[in-house]
Formats: C-alpha cells, structure tokens, sequence
C-alpha cells in the first residue's frame, strides 16, 4: 500500500474509534446543554423553604441504606412500625428539627409537636408540605395514608385526621425513621436549605425571558420586573412610554449546585438576540434593551468575560454584541411587575405582544 493509502485507512480507523467512543461515553456524559436539560428538569424540584426535593436516584438510596441498622431498615426501608412506648423521641421535648434519618430532609418542628398518648411521637403538621409525601395504604385490610420522604422515599408513619387545631391532622410517626437535631446545632449540609444566587437579564419582553429561563433545571424561580431605571415603582405603562429608563429583566433564582452562572449567561444568548440594540424582534424601545445586571463583583467580572468572549466568535464577529454589563451601583433596585405578566407564558400561551390594558 502507498503511503497515501496508509494515512488514509489510519484516518477512517481513527474517525470510527473517535465515534465509538463517543457513543459509549454519551450516556454517562452530563446531559448535552438543550435537549438532555429540558428532559431532567420534570426531576428537578424545590420546596418552597428551599429545599432541592429532587427524588434520590435508587443508587443513591442504596448508598445512604448502608448506613442503617437492621432494625431501621425494618422500618424506614421494609414499611415496617417500630413498638408504641419504645421510641426514643416520644418524650423529646426539646426545641429543635426532626429530619429523615435516611437523607437528613428537615420533616417536622419541634413546635408542631404534641402528646398523642399513643406511644409514636406525634406531631400536627409538615416542616414543609412538599418534604412529606402521603400515599393510600390499604395494608392490614385497612385503609390508611402513609407518609414517607419525598426526598428518598423512607417509610415515616401514617397521617390521621384525628389531630389537633388548627389542622385536626395527626401525622404518627417512627422514632427510628427520624434523627433529631436540637436548636443552636450546627446541621449538616442535607438538612439545610440551598445557598441559592441571584442574577438579573433584561432580553426583551420579559414573558419570553421568564418561560425560558423557569424552564431551567437548577433555577428555583424567575420574576418578571423592572431594572436599570430611576424611578420608584415603575408601573408597565410608565416603563413603555421609555420614560423611567428601566429595562424589562428577569430575576433568576438559581441553585449554584445544578446550574452556573456562567451557564446561564450561554442560556441567556440563545434565549434573545444580543445583537439588536434596544430591540427584539418587533418590540422596539430602550426597555427591550439587551442587559445584564451584575449582583457582585464576582459576576460582573464574568459576565464582561462572556461578553468579550462573544465578541469573538462567528456569530458576533460583524454584528457585535449590544449587551450593556451594569455593575449593581449602578442599576438600581429591581421592581417586580404586576402580577399579570408573572407566568405570563405559562397562564396564556401566546407570544411577545403588548396585552390590553
Ligand atoms: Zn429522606
């Protein structure tokens, strides 16, 4: 064979080996930005004190069940229920938080706590209604509502309507399904909330901006308001007469563990056109302004990074980019808009138009 013909089969034996390899890879691989994203974000989900409730993978689960005793697994794993009078948080009277002994998810307070008489530690509500998952039991030829974990799934108890005010709910417990942590201790990392961030984007109309960043697995919350103006609690109207110098911007409330900063700016380029000065599209006007509004020095100096980066590439390289990066002294606080343009998109479907008013 020719030298040429050699190089040439060493390349297509190279090109298949590079594409074999990248087929085995991909399912392991984190998900491809866009599609694989949308995908995990049905999983993904918060609770409203803020905590990730995103059900545990069964790895995990298998993982943390290896840390229990046989007698909490019977209980925690099997459904089973440990002895009245034998638990060791009946009496505990102390101040503090109960979590899961399984995945550490605060479940109840110890101000919701009171004597049944029944032997299981009882308590009259949640820590948080979304830590604690209830489904029909109709084991034992009766017909109860389990409770478990809607983080990792433990068993905890059954829930009864035979409870106190204000709830008249009574949700009996198993010591072994919880770990009791007394106030003024310090908890560990899954029993406290998410150190959530916030960032700002203006890109147009803000219906858009707030569906396609809620979308986002790791964004807790996106509200739609106004920013970079100067006038106290600018109403819409005010905002498209261009007179207060706002910009329509999203706040994104984001968990720094599933999603980065520096990945939302790539999601905010492909959620507008940073090209267009002071307009998207058929809206025209410095409130549909492309902007990021920088909360600390942290982002400000990666947002000017992502910027100047952009500049670079094909797709801006002749257009430019018209993205203004405000540093926070110089934005101004971000007013929330009225309540009919949150969830705009989500409530009425549509597109980017001006509603009537
Ligand atoms: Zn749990």
């Amino acid at each position: 064979m020719k030298p040429a013909g050699m190089a040439l089969l060493f390349l297509a034996a190279a090109v298949i080996a590079g594409a074999l390899f990248a087929a085995a890879r991909q399912p392991e691989g984190k998900p491809a930005p866009g599609g694989g994203a949308e995908k995990e974000k049905a999983a993904v989900k918060y609770s409203k004190s803020g905590f990730d409730v995103t059900p545990l993978t069964q790895a995990k689960i298998d993982e943390l069940a290896k840390g229990l005793t046989k007698e909490e697994s019977d209980v925690i794993l099997a459904k089973g229920t440990e002895r009245a009078f034998c638990g060791n948080l009946v009496d505990n009277h102390k101040e503090g938080e109960y979590v899961c002994r399984l995945c550490g998810l605060p479940l109840f307070s110890s101000d919701a706590k009171f004597d049944s008489g029944t032997g299981w530690p009882s308590f009259f509500k949640p820590y948080d209604k979304a830590h604690v998952h209830e489904e029909s039991d109709r084991s034992y030829g009766m017909v109860r509502t389990e409770i478990t974990c809607a983080r990792c799934g433990a068993h905890l108890g059954h829930v009864f309507d035979d409870g106190p005010k204000p709830t008249g709910q009574r949700f009996c417990l198993n010591s072994v399904s919880l770990t009791f942590h007394e106030k003024g201790q310090a908890l560990p990392a899954a029993s406290t909330p998410i150190k959530s961030e916030t960032a700002y984007f203006a890109g147009g109309c803000f219906w858009g901006v707030e569906d396609r960043f809620a979308q986002l697995p790791g964004v807790m919350d996106a509200v739609s308001g106004y920013m970079g103006g100067k006038v106290r609690k600018p109403t819409y109207k005010q905002v498209c007469n261009g007179d207060t110098e706002h910009a329509e911007t999203v706040k994104v409330v984001f968990d720094p563990t599933r999603i980065t900063y520096r990945e939302l700016l790539e999601k905010f380029f492909k959620f507008h056109d940073a090209s267009q000065v002071n307009r998207q599209g058929p809206d025209y006007g410095t409130q549909y302004r492309s902007a990021v509004f920088a909360t600390d020095s942290k982002q400000l100096e990666a947002a000017k990074a992502f910027v100047d980066e952009q500049r670079q590439t094909p797709k801006f390289a002749a257009k430019g980019v018209a993205t203004q990066v405000v540093p926070i002294e110089q934005s101004g606080q971000f007013w929330e808009a009225e309540e009919y343009h949150q969830d705009y998109h989500m409530k009425h479907g549509g597109h980017c138009a001006l509603p009537e008013e």
